[in-house]
């Protein structure tokens, strides 16, 4: 068993973008990292640089003649005509750019190695890099060009694990791990995401081991609660998970540009506090999320739950400057509010429990599905 939660990184992130009019033309994962630096929450002894994924291991879940179309991309700067229409590299959003190889295989050897780590001997990995929940196995999909999540979770079942959950908070549904593993009763996949929003599949569940909560826009604190206590926590109680990856995309909290739900930081720090010791083994990943102050305060606060650590009312100067670094060429971005560079916590966002989630919530026939 690790003894303390581990944080598994990376430099490649720092200077890596998808162009500068792409949502994540933003800083995310290396901000995150300052930011907790900056916080005093990280001993040097809990963090791990993330190695990269041979192609090897990334086979095991992608097609070979996609993943050498990836590293073409990267070699050439460029992608033909025939690539782009095969794999989407190129395309849908899915752009060229100098490390389209190598940041995707980081992302995927840092959750094979939190994987790995965890299947040993137990414990609490965070990979904020992860959760490329889209990607597909001979194609890119919404921003992912490989799937990080799909390969960690294949690399727990290759080590012999049979009772697997996985959950996924981003807004968007998590369809590629769906996919992956909708024929595989090992794996129990469940997703919270907003209904009528790309890529518009999760709308309904395919039990016992396929659940889907696409929730209204405005969503908030209230009936994510509700969700956790009706549905998520009776699951985990059922199912007895030997291990569960949690997908944390930031884009379902309020100030995200690309997302309609109201969810605040709150939400998130409520949610894994709630979930992390569900199962002996524990893999935190990132996700979306396109405000780049958002998801930093968003994921160093997931990090402080892992740890024990709360909030401070106000943020020290080190950590704001952090904050006050930032820029973002968006609408948000051109007045930002003083408390997103002051403070880490959000404001809760509770409200009225919706007839449309009251009904999600309360699904005893799901739940004696998975028994
Ligand atoms: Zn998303």
């Amino acid at each position: 068993m690790l003894e303390r939660p581990v944080l598994i990184g990376s430099e490649i992130y720092r200077a890596s973008t998808y162009g500068p009019k792409h949502p994540l033309a933003i800083p995310r994962v290396s901000t995150t990292i300052d930011l907790i630096r900056a916080l005093g929450w990280l001993d040097p002894a809990q963090y791990l640089d993330s190695p990269m994924a041979s192609v090897a291991e990334l086979c095991r879940f992608h097609d070979p003649d996609y993943i050498a179309a990836l590293q073409r991309a990267e070699e050439t700067q460029s992608v033909t005509p025939e690539d782009r229409e095969r794999y989407r590299i190129g395309a849908d959003g899915n752009p060229v750019y100098r490390e389209v190889f190598r940041r995707p295989a980081t992302s995927a050897g840092g959750v094979l190695l939190a994987a790995r780590m965890t299947a040993r001997s137990g414990g609490i990995v965070h990979v904020p890099g992860g959760g490329t929940h889209h990607g597909q196995r001979a194609k890119a999909s919404g921003f992912c060009y490989v799937n990080d999540a799909v390969l960690g979770l294949t690399a727990w079942l290759d080590a012999g694990l049979t009772r697997i959950l996985y959950l996924d908070i981003d807004a968007h549904h998590g369809d590629g791990v769906e996919m992956a593993f909708a024929d595989d009763a090992r794996v129990t996949t469940l997703s919270i995401h907003e209904a009528a929003r790309w890529p518009f599949t999760g709308t309904v569940h395919a039990p016992p081991h396929v659940l889907n909560f696409a929730v209204p826009s405005g969503f908030n604190d209230t009936e994510m609660r509700a969700l956790l206590h009706g549905a998520v926590l009776p699951l985990i109680a059922r199912l007895r998970p030997e291990a569960i990856m949690l997908q944390c995309g930031a884009d379902a909290l309020e100030e995200d540009p690309l997302a309609r739900l109201a969810l605040s930081n709150n939400a998130h720090v409520e949610f894994v506090t709630a979930v992390k010791d569900g199962a002996p083994r524990f893999i935190m990943l990132g996700g979306g999320g396109y405000n780049p102050w958002t998801v930093a305060r968003c994921w160093a606060r997931n990090w402080g739950a892992l740890n024990g650590f709360t909030a401070p009312d106000r943020l020290e100067p080190a950590a704001e400057a952090v904050l006050r670094g930032l820029t973002f060429h968006r609408a948000a971005g051109r007045n930002p509010p003083e408390h997103w560079f002051t403070t880490l916590a959000d404001a809760p966002r509770e409200g009225p429990i919706r007839p449309a989630i009251s009904t999600l919530a309360a699904l005893p026939e799901i739940l004696g599905a998975v028994a």
